[in-house]
Protein backbone atom coordinates (compact mmCIF):
# COMPACT_ATOMS: atom_id res chain seq x y z
CA UNK A 1 0.00 0.00 0.00
CA UNK A 2 0.94 3.46 -0.87
CA UNK A 3 2.81 5.68 1.93
CA UNK A 4 -0.56 8.97 2.59
CA UNK A 5 1.65 12.18 2.58
CA UNK A 6 0.40 12.60 6.19
CA UNK A 7 2.84 9.74 7.40
CA UNK A 8 5.64 11.68 5.05
CA UNK A 9 4.66 9.26 1.24
CA UNK A 10 4.48 11.99 -1.62
CA UNK A 11 1.30 13.57 -1.96
CA UNK A 12 -0.87 13.19 -4.69
CA UNK A 13 -0.70 16.71 -6.04
CA UNK A 14 2.11 19.68 -5.52
CA UNK A 15 -0.35 22.15 -4.49
CA UNK A 16 -3.52 22.35 -2.87
CA UNK A 17 -6.80 22.11 -4.59
CA UNK A 18 -9.59 24.26 -3.17
CA UNK A 19 -13.11 22.98 -2.38
CA UNK A 20 -14.67 25.29 -4.36
CA UNK A 21 -13.53 28.65 -6.69
CA UNK A 22 -14.77 31.36 -8.60
CA UNK A 23 -14.41 31.57 -12.41
CA UNK A 24 -13.53 34.79 -13.90
CA UNK A 25 -12.75 35.31 -17.44
CA UNK A 26 -11.86 38.25 -19.54
CA UNK A 27 -15.41 39.74 -20.68
CA UNK A 28 -16.01 39.63 -17.09
CA UNK A 29 -13.30 42.17 -16.40
CA UNK A 30 -14.28 44.37 -19.52
CA UNK A 31 -17.67 44.28 -18.17
CA UNK A 32 -16.22 45.64 -14.83
CA UNK A 33 -14.25 47.76 -16.11
CA UNK A 34 -16.26 49.68 -18.20
CA UNK A 35 -18.56 50.50 -15.45
CA UNK A 36 -15.15 51.84 -13.27
CA UNK A 37 -14.96 54.42 -16.27
CA UNK A 38 -18.82 55.76 -16.09
CA UNK A 39 -20.36 58.17 -14.24
CA UNK A 40 -22.04 55.25 -12.11
CA UNK A 41 -20.20 53.15 -9.21
CA UNK A 42 -23.43 52.41 -7.34
CA UNK A 43 -27.24 53.01 -7.96
CA UNK A 44 -26.61 53.25 -11.42
CA UNK A 45 -28.29 50.96 -14.24
CA UNK A 46 -26.18 47.42 -14.44
CA UNK A 47 -28.19 46.77 -10.95
CA UNK A 48 -31.61 47.22 -12.71
CA UNK A 49 -30.34 45.18 -15.63
CA UNK A 50 -28.45 42.41 -13.29
CA UNK A 51 -32.20 42.17 -11.61
CA UNK A 52 -33.60 41.43 -15.02
CA UNK A 53 -31.15 38.97 -15.86
CA UNK A 54 -31.81 36.99 -12.68
CA UNK A 55 -35.51 37.27 -12.12
CA UNK A 56 -35.54 36.07 -16.29
CA UNK A 57 -33.16 33.36 -15.45
CA UNK A 58 -35.35 32.05 -12.12
CA UNK A 59 -38.89 32.02 -13.69
CA UNK A 60 -38.93 35.21 -11.14
CA UNK A 61 -41.18 38.16 -11.65
CA UNK A 62 -39.07 40.33 -9.41
CA UNK A 63 -35.53 40.44 -8.43
CA UNK A 64 -34.02 42.49 -5.75
CA UNK A 65 -30.05 43.06 -5.39
CA UNK A 66 -28.30 43.73 -1.87
CA UNK A 67 -24.73 43.76 -0.97
CA UNK A 68 -24.97 39.75 -0.01
CA UNK A 69 -27.21 36.45 0.34
CA UNK A 70 -27.17 37.38 4.30
CA UNK A 71 -28.52 41.24 3.95
CA UNK A 72 -31.05 39.74 1.42
CA UNK A 73 -32.47 37.21 3.88
CA UNK A 74 -32.56 39.18 6.58
CA UNK A 75 -34.79 42.06 4.10
CA UNK A 76 -36.75 38.72 3.26
CA UNK A 77 -37.01 37.96 7.15
CA UNK A 78 -38.45 41.64 7.06
CA UNK A 79 -40.75 41.44 4.12
CA UNK A 80 -42.19 38.81 5.77
CA UNK A 81 -43.20 40.83 8.50
CA UNK A 82 -41.42 38.50 11.16
CA UNK A 83 -41.06 40.15 14.79
CA UNK A 84 -40.59 39.28 18.20
CA UNK A 85 -42.62 36.18 19.78
CA UNK A 86 -42.24 34.95 16.03
CA UNK A 87 -41.24 31.28 14.91
CA UNK A 88 -39.46 30.17 12.08
CA UNK A 89 -38.75 26.91 11.14
CA UNK A 90 -35.49 26.23 9.16
CA UNK A 91 -32.64 23.37 8.51
CA UNK A 92 -30.06 23.19 11.10
CA UNK A 93 -27.40 21.86 8.23
CA UNK A 94 -26.74 25.25 6.86
CA UNK A 95 -24.88 28.45 7.00
CA UNK A 96 -25.55 30.34 9.97
CA UNK A 97 -27.07 33.20 7.93
CA UNK A 98 -30.66 31.08 7.31
CA UNK A 99 -31.14 31.08 10.83
CA UNK A 100 -29.40 34.76 11.79
CA UNK A 101 -32.10 36.31 9.86
CA UNK A 102 -34.58 35.13 12.07
CA UNK A 103 -32.31 36.17 14.88
CA UNK A 104 -32.07 39.90 12.90
CA UNK A 105 -35.72 40.77 13.41
CA UNK A 106 -36.35 39.41 16.88
CA UNK A 107 -37.97 36.08 15.73
CA UNK A 108 -37.01 32.88 16.97
CA UNK A 109 -35.44 30.00 14.59
CA UNK A 110 -36.91 26.94 15.16
CA UNK A 111 -34.84 23.47 13.64
CA UNK A 112 -36.47 20.30 11.97
CA UNK A 113 -34.28 17.50 11.65
CA UNK A 114 -32.91 16.78 8.42
CA UNK A 115 -34.16 13.36 6.06
CA UNK A 116 -31.33 10.97 6.21
CA UNK A 117 -31.46 9.96 2.51
CA UNK A 118 -31.14 13.34 0.55
CA UNK A 119 -30.11 15.47 3.82
CA UNK A 120 -33.00 18.26 2.98
CA UNK A 121 -35.96 19.07 4.81
CA UNK A 122 -39.12 17.76 4.25
CA UNK A 123 -42.86 18.64 4.79
CA UNK A 124 -43.47 16.12 7.34
CA UNK A 125 -40.31 16.80 9.59
CA UNK A 126 -41.66 20.76 9.48
CA UNK A 127 -44.88 19.82 10.34
CA UNK A 128 -43.68 18.36 13.52
CA UNK A 129 -42.07 21.58 14.19
CA UNK A 130 -45.34 23.71 13.31
CA UNK A 131 -46.78 25.58 16.40
CA UNK A 132 -49.34 29.03 16.04
CA UNK A 133 -46.78 31.19 16.84
CA UNK A 134 -45.03 29.72 13.24
CA UNK A 135 -44.91 32.45 10.76
CA UNK A 136 -42.67 31.59 8.00
CA UNK A 137 -40.43 28.61 6.49
CA UNK A 138 -37.35 28.54 5.40
CA UNK A 139 -36.29 25.58 3.89
CA UNK A 140 -32.33 25.29 2.58
CA UNK A 141 -31.44 23.47 -0.98
CA UNK A 142 -28.37 21.94 0.66
CA UNK A 143 -26.05 20.96 -1.51
CA UNK A 144 -27.35 22.05 -4.67
CA UNK A 145 -29.99 19.93 -4.49
CA UNK A 146 -33.74 21.78 -4.39
CA UNK A 147 -36.13 21.06 -1.54
CA UNK A 148 -39.51 19.76 -2.86
CA UNK A 149 -40.09 23.34 -3.24
CA UNK A 150 -43.66 23.02 -4.89
CA UNK A 151 -44.78 20.60 -1.52
CA UNK A 152 -43.21 23.15 0.88
CA UNK A 153 -45.06 25.99 -0.64
CA UNK A 154 -48.18 24.36 -0.76
CA UNK A 155 -47.43 23.45 3.36
CA UNK A 156 -47.14 27.23 3.87
CA UNK A 157 -50.32 28.45 2.05
CA UNK A 158 -52.44 26.00 3.63
CA UNK A 159 -51.07 26.67 7.53
CA UNK A 160 -50.40 30.98 6.44
CA UNK A 161 -46.89 30.84 6.48
CA UNK A 162 -44.49 32.75 4.48
CA UNK A 163 -41.89 30.63 2.50
CA UNK A 164 -38.35 32.12 2.08
CA UNK A 165 -36.20 29.39 -0.11
CA UNK A 166 -32.65 29.88 0.79
CA UNK A 167 -31.29 28.79 -2.39
CA UNK A 168 -27.86 29.78 -1.71
CA UNK A 169 -26.14 27.05 -3.45
CA UNK A 170 -29.28 26.40 -5.84
CA UNK A 171 -29.16 29.55 -8.72
CA UNK A 172 -29.77 27.46 -11.71
CA UNK A 173 -31.25 24.32 -10.48
CA UNK A 174 -34.44 22.92 -10.42
CA UNK A 175 -37.40 20.54 -9.11
CA UNK A 176 -39.88 19.25 -10.91
CA UNK A 177 -39.52 20.65 -14.11
CA UNK A 178 -39.88 24.23 -11.82
CA UNK A 179 -36.35 26.52 -11.75
CA UNK A 180 -35.68 27.51 -8.38
CA UNK A 181 -36.63 31.01 -7.76
CA UNK A 182 -40.26 30.39 -9.37
CA UNK A 183 -42.20 28.73 -6.63
CA UNK A 184 -41.17 30.18 -3.40
CA UNK A 185 -43.11 33.50 -1.36
CA UNK A 186 -39.30 35.00 -2.02
CA UNK A 187 -36.23 32.63 -2.58
CA UNK A 188 -32.59 33.86 -1.84
CA UNK A 189 -29.55 33.75 -4.42
CA UNK A 190 -26.30 34.06 -2.95
CA UNK A 191 -22.89 35.24 -5.49
CA UNK A 192 -20.30 34.80 -3.09
CA UNK A 193 -17.23 33.52 -5.07
CA UNK A 194 -17.86 29.71 -4.02
CA UNK A 195 -21.51 30.21 -5.23
CA UNK A 196 -22.86 29.60 -8.61
CA UNK A 197 -22.06 32.61 -10.14
CA UNK A 198 -20.35 35.28 -8.45
CA UNK A 199 -20.72 39.30 -7.64
CA UNK A 200 -17.88 38.73 -5.10
CA UNK A 201 -20.33 39.82 -2.61
CA UNK A 202 -24.20 39.69 -3.41
CA UNK A 203 -27.27 38.57 -2.90
CA UNK A 204 -30.57 38.58 -4.55
CA UNK A 205 -34.56 38.16 -3.80
CA UNK A 206 -36.47 37.00 -6.43
CA UNK A 207 -40.39 36.85 -5.78
CA UNK A 208 -43.49 36.99 -8.09
CA UNK A 209 -44.99 39.24 -4.98
CA UNK A 210 -44.92 43.17 -6.02
CA UNK A 211 -45.45 44.05 -2.74
CA UNK A 212 -42.71 42.10 -1.03
CA UNK A 213 -40.58 43.49 -3.88
CA UNK A 214 -41.28 46.96 -2.37
CA UNK A 215 -40.76 46.03 0.69
CA UNK A 216 -37.32 44.58 0.33
CA UNK A 217 -36.59 47.74 -2.22
CA UNK A 218 -37.39 50.36 0.61
CA UNK A 219 -35.39 47.83 3.56
CA UNK A 220 -32.27 47.86 1.12
CA UNK A 221 -32.03 52.08 1.32
CA UNK A 222 -32.47 52.79 4.41
CA UNK A 223 -36.33 52.63 4.42
CA UNK A 224 -36.53 56.06 2.42
CA UNK A 225 -38.63 56.12 -0.76
CA UNK A 226 -38.69 59.29 -3.47
CA UNK A 227 -42.27 57.56 -5.32
CA UNK A 228 -44.47 60.12 -5.02
CA UNK A 229 -47.47 56.93 -5.03
CA UNK A 230 -46.02 55.75 -2.07
CA UNK A 231 -45.73 59.11 0.44
CA UNK A 232 -47.14 58.94 3.59
CA UNK A 233 -46.59 62.44 4.20
CA UNK A 234 -47.38 65.47 1.11
CA UNK A 235 -44.55 66.26 -0.89
CA UNK A 236 -42.53 69.09 0.02
CA UNK A 237 -40.95 69.49 -3.31
CA UNK A 238 -38.85 68.08 -5.88
CA UNK A 239 -36.04 66.74 -3.43
CA UNK A 240 -38.58 65.41 -0.95
CA UNK A 241 -37.38 61.93 0.55
CA UNK A 242 -39.17 60.38 3.24
CA UNK A 243 -37.96 57.41 5.38
CA UNK A 244 -41.14 55.21 6.29
CA UNK A 245 -39.19 51.92 7.87
CA UNK A 246 -36.23 51.37 9.74
CA UNK A 247 -33.98 49.83 7.04
CA UNK A 248 -30.13 49.78 6.48
CA UNK A 249 -27.85 50.48 3.21
CA UNK A 250 -27.77 46.92 1.94
CA UNK A 251 -27.29 47.97 -1.90
CA UNK A 252 -25.14 46.30 -4.46
CA UNK A 253 -22.80 48.15 -6.15
CA UNK A 254 -22.57 48.36 -10.02
CA UNK A 255 -18.69 46.97 -10.44
CA UNK A 256 -20.70 44.13 -8.81
CA UNK A 257 -23.72 43.91 -10.76
CA UNK A 258 -22.03 44.33 -14.32
CA UNK A 259 -20.10 40.99 -12.98
CA UNK A 260 -23.07 39.17 -12.24
CA UNK A 261 -24.49 40.61 -15.31
CA UNK A 262 -21.82 38.49 -17.46
CA UNK A 263 -21.30 35.66 -15.35
CA UNK A 264 -25.04 34.92 -15.67
CA UNK A 265 -24.37 34.04 -19.45
CA UNK A 266 -22.60 31.14 -17.80
CA UNK A 267 -24.68 29.97 -15.63
CA UNK A 268 -26.18 26.95 -17.15
CA UNK A 269 -22.51 26.02 -18.53
CA UNK A 270 -21.09 25.99 -14.80
CA UNK A 271 -24.43 24.00 -13.88
CA UNK A 272 -23.33 21.17 -16.70
CA UNK A 273 -20.03 21.32 -15.92
CA UNK A 274 -20.92 20.63 -12.06
CA UNK A 275 -23.12 17.93 -12.76
CA UNK A 276 -20.35 16.34 -15.12
CA UNK A 277 -17.89 16.29 -12.20
CA UNK A 278 -20.18 15.12 -10.12
CA UNK A 279 -20.76 11.69 -12.30
CA UNK A 280 -17.31 11.13 -12.32
CA UNK A 281 -16.91 10.75 -8.67
CA UNK A 282 -20.10 8.77 -8.57
CA UNK A 283 -18.63 6.21 -11.15
CA UNK A 284 -15.21 6.21 -9.33
CA UNK A 285 -16.73 5.84 -5.62
CA UNK A 286 -19.36 3.19 -6.33
CA UNK A 287 -16.64 0.35 -5.69
CA UNK A 288 -15.99 2.85 -2.22
CA UNK A 289 -19.68 2.39 -1.34
CA UNK A 290 -20.10 -1.07 -2.27
CA UNK A 291 -17.42 -1.62 0.44
CA UNK A 292 -19.41 -0.19 2.77
CA UNK A 293 -16.81 2.76 3.15
CA UNK A 294 -18.87 5.39 2.10
CA UNK A 295 -22.32 6.53 0.80
CA UNK A 296 -22.47 9.04 -2.45
CA UNK A 297 -24.88 11.49 -2.34
CA UNK A 298 -28.30 11.02 -3.83
CA UNK A 299 -29.97 12.84 -5.89
CA UNK A 300 -33.81 12.74 -6.06
CA UNK A 301 -35.41 11.63 -9.94
CA UNK A 302 -37.16 15.18 -9.52
CA UNK A 303 -34.53 17.09 -8.68
CA UNK A 304 -32.09 18.42 -11.26
CA UNK A 305 -29.07 19.93 -8.75
CA UNK A 306 -26.92 22.44 -8.59
CA UNK A 307 -24.17 20.45 -7.47
CA UNK A 308 -22.90 22.87 -5.15
CA UNK A 309 -21.19 20.50 -2.87
CA UNK A 310 -19.89 16.60 -3.51
CA UNK A 311 -20.14 15.42 0.18
CA UNK A 312 -19.10 12.08 0.61
CA UNK A 313 -20.64 10.36 4.07
CA UNK A 314 -17.93 7.96 5.61
CA UNK A 315 -19.19 4.87 7.45
CA UNK A 316 -16.98 5.35 10.40
CA UNK A 317 -18.00 2.21 11.79
CA UNK A 318 -15.71 0.21 8.88
CA UNK A 319 -13.13 2.41 8.97
CA UNK A 320 -10.01 2.19 12.06
CA UNK A 321 -10.27 6.37 12.29
CA UNK A 322 -12.64 9.56 12.53
CA UNK A 323 -13.56 12.25 10.27
CA UNK A 324 -11.02 14.30 11.60
CA UNK A 325 -7.90 11.90 10.44
CA UNK A 326 -9.11 11.37 7.24
CA UNK A 327 -9.98 15.25 6.34
CA UNK A 328 -6.33 15.72 7.86
CA UNK A 329 -5.04 12.55 5.61
CA UNK A 330 -6.56 14.39 2.49
CA UNK A 331 -5.13 18.34 3.24
CA UNK A 332 -1.78 16.64 3.78
CA UNK A 333 -2.45 14.85 -0.33
CA UNK A 334 -3.00 18.70 -1.02
CA UNK A 335 -6.62 17.45 -1.55
CA UNK A 336 -8.95 21.01 -0.29
CA UNK A 337 -11.84 18.91 2.04
CA UNK A 338 -13.80 20.68 3.74
CA UNK A 339 -17.08 20.17 6.12
CA UNK A 340 -20.57 21.28 5.75
CA UNK A 341 -21.63 22.44 8.06
CA UNK A 342 -21.46 22.39 11.89
CA UNK A 343 -25.42 22.53 13.23
CA UNK A 344 -26.09 25.86 13.50
CA UNK A 345 -27.24 25.50 17.12
CA UNK A 346 -24.49 24.02 18.40
CA UNK A 347 -22.57 27.23 17.92
CA UNK A 348 -22.08 28.91 21.61
CA UNK A 349 -24.00 31.75 20.63
CA UNK A 350 -27.38 29.51 20.29
CA UNK A 351 -26.12 27.75 23.22
CA UNK A 352 -26.08 30.81 25.05
CA UNK A 353 -29.61 31.13 23.72
CA UNK A 354 -31.01 27.88 25.18
CA UNK A 355 -30.60 25.14 22.06
CA UNK A 356 -29.29 21.89 22.96
CA UNK A 357 -27.29 19.19 21.84
CA UNK A 358 -29.49 16.28 20.81
CA UNK A 359 -32.10 18.64 19.41
CA UNK A 360 -31.96 17.40 15.61
CA UNK A 361 -30.04 13.72 15.99
CA UNK A 362 -29.83 13.25 12.26
CA UNK A 363 -28.21 16.59 11.44
CA UNK A 364 -25.76 15.73 14.15
CA UNK A 365 -24.48 12.23 13.21
CA UNK A 366 -24.35 13.11 9.81
CA UNK A 367 -22.17 16.43 10.29
CA UNK A 368 -19.73 13.88 12.34
CA UNK A 369 -19.62 11.76 9.12
CA UNK A 370 -19.29 14.52 6.15
CA UNK A 371 -16.71 15.36 4.01
CA UNK A 372 -16.96 18.06 1.13
CA UNK A 373 -14.93 16.86 -1.32
CA UNK A 374 -13.65 19.65 -4.10
CA UNK A 375 -16.53 20.52 -7.02
CA UNK A 376 -16.29 23.78 -8.91
CA UNK A 377 -16.93 24.28 -13.18
CA UNK A 378 -13.21 25.08 -13.72
CA UNK A 379 -11.71 22.40 -12.18
CA UNK A 380 -9.79 19.86 -15.34
CA UNK A 381 -9.92 16.39 -15.31
CA UNK A 382 -6.29 15.98 -13.64
CA UNK A 383 -7.73 17.95 -10.83
CA UNK A 384 -10.74 15.51 -10.64
CA UNK A 385 -8.71 12.21 -10.58
CA UNK A 386 -6.29 13.79 -8.21
CA UNK A 387 -9.28 13.56 -5.87
CA UNK A 388 -10.50 10.50 -6.78
CA UNK A 389 -7.23 8.61 -6.27
CA UNK A 390 -6.42 10.69 -2.79
CA UNK A 391 -9.60 9.61 -1.87
CA UNK A 392 -9.10 5.84 -2.97
CA UNK A 393 -5.41 6.10 -1.46
CA UNK A 394 -6.83 7.74 2.00
CA UNK A 395 -9.65 5.42 2.37
CA UNK A 396 -7.71 1.91 1.55
CA UNK A 397 -5.03 2.99 4.20
CA UNK A 398 -7.88 3.21 6.92
CA UNK A 399 -10.50 0.92 6.15
CA UNK A 400 -10.89 -1.99 8.74
CA UNK A 401 -10.00 -5.47 7.20
CA UNK A 402 -12.09 -7.96 8.92
C1 LIG B 1 -23.52 31.42 1.39
C2 LIG B 1 -24.74 31.13 2.13
C3 LIG B 1 -25.57 32.13 2.68
C4 LIG B 1 -25.17 33.58 2.79
O1 LIG B 1 -24.76 34.15 1.63
P1 LIG B 1 -23.68 35.32 1.62
O2 LIG B 1 -23.83 35.88 0.24
O3 LIG B 1 -22.33 34.69 1.85
O4 LIG B 1 -24.02 36.31 2.68
C5 LIG B 1 -26.78 31.74 3.24
N1 LIG B 1 -27.15 30.45 3.28
C6 LIG B 1 -26.38 29.48 2.80
C7 LIG B 1 -26.87 28.08 2.86
C8 LIG B 1 -25.14 29.76 2.22
O5 LIG B 1 -24.36 28.79 1.77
Amino acid sequence: METLAINGGKPVRASLLPYGQQWVDEQDIQEVSAVLRSSFLTQGPKIEQFEEAVAKQAGATYAVAFCNGTAALHAACFAAGIKEGDEVITSPLTFVASSNCVLYEGGTPVFADVDPETYLLTVEQMKAKLTSRTKAIIPVDFSGQPVNMQAFQAFARENNLVMIQDAAHSFGASYDGQPVGSVADMTMLSFHPVKPVTTAEGGVIVTNNELYAKKLRLFRSHGITRDLQELEHESEGPWYYEMQELGYNYRMTDMQAALGLSQINRLDRFISFRNEIAAKYDAAFQVLEDKGWIRRPVVREQAHSGWHLYILQLKLEHLTVDRRQIFEALRAENIGVNVHYIPVYLNPYYAKLGYKQGLCPTAEQLYTSFITLPLFPKMDDRDVEDTIQAVNKVLEFYAKRS
